[in-house]
């Protein structure tokens, strides 16, 4: 069996869905299960009505609601002209008015809590699985429409809930199976789940290419399509940069870390379950269903040139802690790790030195508790506006001359470095600018690294790493760490 998740775009109206049922059609044989995102747009259109409800904006809230119910029947107006539309109509309505209930409870407690969050929010794929069913139905595929909130388990973490793989393979066999032996087409949402006693509860932001992969190491897929509306992975973000090229094939992990440092094609954790049971991914345009798109897999070969990809990751914040040397240097690190743990924070990159830490990550968090606890331990300072920017690549392990020619690059174009760190793997170099200089960075490096011949690879020679001894300097060179 294989699997097949349609992202937002690749079902966000009535033609789209079409083109998702052809490319379906097609892989028939495959034995196909198809995992869907909302409809394009919809999680953050939720996501804003839920946060007027919150702020008693409740007139606000319905008004952002009403085009997102049009836009739902619409659609289904359109698939389903030939075959009775009634049940999905009233299906979709009774979604849609619950919706509007949840609103009304939100706005009337003044509180939004992330399990509500997540009652909301997966109204978007409880909608676009059963349109999509039904119209595949239309196409003369079997589909069934398949509940994820009753196949895939988490914890009770709401908004950005881990599975439970335990149980999560052994349902998702139990229901699934049985379908795919009698031929049909399962079809189920992506992003949401629940806990084990049935509260639904959703994956994180862009969780439906995680949904997929979930499934397909369930079930021992031959492989998992990501159809999404861009060619593949790309060297970088061709808005930033438009020499960027689509990348043929991708170890497992150059793509993990891609994703994890701000290439928006994939869901950080979407490759874990694929690692896990050694299942290929393939990125796919549906616009182009034609195009080779993406191979990611556990081999790949070398590639032409020296890095496979570079990522950029703006909206950072920089935490700085100097120590005042009342802990010993260990005592200290592992208080600040401690903190970092307690208010949940993850850091993308840390580097340390005896009596100070520089952790970067993510603005988005609320980091005022976080800070509180740090100023017990050393002098706190935050630099904000400070984007990351990765260079990843299997091939950069033992070479010598990489990095210095990574900072020559960026220091011709006059872009400062604040910070700097090398993977313990080897496989990445990250170091933190202004977020301004961000596309600059990029198209330099992009220019040097993939529009260049590549560098000669010189002698065998261990590139920069660090350990926690090793004393800061500007810029600081460390190993990268993940807390929380
Ligand atoms: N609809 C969800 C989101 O926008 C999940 C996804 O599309 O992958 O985050
Ligand atoms: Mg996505």
């Amino acid at each position: 069996m294989i699997v097949m998740k349609f992202g937002g775009t690749s079902v966000e109206d009535e033609k789209a869905i079409e083109r998702a049922a052809q490319i379906v059609l097609r892989r028939l044989h495959e034995r196909p299960v198809v995992v869907v995102s909302a409809l394009a747009g919809v999680t953050d259109s939720l996501l804003a009505m839920s946060q007027a409800a919150a702020a008693g904006r409740i007139q606000e809230a319905l008004k952002l609601l009403r085009p997102l119910r049009r836009r739902h029947l619409a659609v289904l107006d359109v698939l389903m002209m030939k075959a009775p539309a009634e049940p999905v109509r009233d299906d979709v309505r009774t979604l849609l008015d619950s919706v509007q209930d949840m609103l009304r409870g939100v706005a009337a407690l003044g509180e939004l809590t992330p399990r509500t969050t997540d009652h909301i929010l997966c109204t978007g794929e409880l909608l676009s699985s059963r349109i999509v069913s039904a119209a595949f139905a239309q196409h003369g595929i079997e589909a069934v429409l398949v509940d994820s909130r009753e196949c895939i388990v988490t914890d009770a973490n709401h908004t950005n809930a881990v599975p439970l793989f335990d149980w999560t393979d052994e349902s998702l066999r139990q229901q699934l199976q049985p379908l795919l032996l009698a031929g049909r087409v399962p079809v189920m949402g992506g992003f949401l789940a629940a806990t084990i006693d049935g509260i639904p509860t959703t994956l994180g932001r862009g969780g439906s290419d995680f949904s997929a992969t979930i499934v397909g190491a369930a079930l021992d897929a031959k492989r998992i399509e990501i159809w999404t509306d861009v060619g593949g992975m790309m060297t970088t973000d061709p808005r930033l940069c438009p020499s960027a090229r689509r990348i043929d094939v991708i170890g497992f992990d150059e793509a993990s870390e891609l994703a994890y440092f701000g290439a928006k094609v994939l869901h950080p954790a979407t490759l874990i379950p694929a690692v896990r049971k050694n299942i290929p991914v393939f990125v796919l345009n549906s616009r182009q269903p034609e195009s080779k798109g993406t191979c990611i897999r556990a081999r790949a070969p070398r590639s032409r040139t020296t890095f496979r990809a570079i990522a950029a990751k703006a909206g950072m914040k920089v935490v700085n802690v100097k120590s005042t040397r009342t802990l010993g240097a260990n005592g200290f690190l592992r208080a600040v790790f401690e903190a970092f743990e307690r208010h949940d924070c993850a850091a993308d990159l840390v580097s340390t030195s005896e009596v100070s830490v520089s952790i970067v990550l993510n603005a988005s968090h609320s980091i005022d508790g976080l800070l509180h606890d740090l100023a017990k331990l050393g002098e706190v300072d935050v630099e904000d506006r400070k984007a990351i920017i990765c260079l990843v690549g299997k091939d950069i392990s033992g070479q010598a001359g990489i990095a210095a020619t990574v900072f020559d690059t960026i220091a011709a174009a006059n872009i400062n470095v604040h910070m700097i760190s090398q993977g313990a793997s080897e496989i990445n170099i990250g170091f933190v600018i202004e977020e301004h200089d961000v596309p600059e960075a990029v198209r330099q490096l992009h220019q040097r690294f993939f529009e260049t011949k590549p560098l000669s690879r010189p002698t065998r020679l261990r590139a920069i790493s660090g350990g926690l001894g090793m004393q800061a300097c500007t810029p600081r060179i460390n190993a990268r760490a993940e807390v929380g």
